[in-house]
């Protein structure tokens, strides 16, 4: 029996929600002091677009892992999102606002744009499925994500 929990990602109305978007989707205190703060960044509408391919969504987590850092050095994490929809940010609490993290992702999905190998992709030694990567893929969905610029903070309609 699975403990009766509110996981904030799961009580989102996925059907209300207008990707491509950012949002905060958690803020949690640490023992001890200091905060984690987790953002969405929504790619792909959800239920009706095509999620991203594997290895797309592959190939932007690989990327954002180095192009966010260069950014800030407030990143904790960052993971694809289970429904392929989109990506993961985990961050220390001095991101504070889906405005903080915007600014950050804008700048490094840029970068993505410039990119003419995946890193962390050579080879079996950095990547556990260090073939399946599309770079041209992840830059589509990078140009996608950013043509909607404006409007990135709008979750809902
Ligand atoms: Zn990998």
């Amino acid at each position: 029996m699975i403990k009766k929990v509110v996981v904030e990602s799961f009580e989102l109305d996925h059907d209300a929600v207008v990707a491509p978007y950012i949002r905060k989707a958690g803020d949690k205190e640490i023992p001890g002091g200091g905060r984690v703060c987790k953002y969405d960044l929504r790619f792909t509408q959800p239920n009706v677009e095509p999620h991203l391919p594997i290895e797309t969504a592959h190939s932007i987590e690989h990327i954002l892992a180095f192009t966010l850092r260069e950014f800030s050095d407030d990143i904790i994490g960052v993971s694809p999102m289970g429904c392929l929809t989109g990506i993961y940010v985990i961050t220390t609490g001095n991101i504070a606002t889906a405005d903080d993290m915007k600014e950050i992702a804008v700048q490094g999905i840029r970068r993505l744009l410039e990119c003419e190998t995946v890193p962390g992709a050579e080879s079996s030694k950095s990547c556990g499925s260090y073939l399946l990567h599309d770079l041209e893929g992840a830059k589509k969905a990078a140009q996608a994500f950013l043509a909607n610029e404006e409007n990135l903070l709008n979750v809902f309609a």
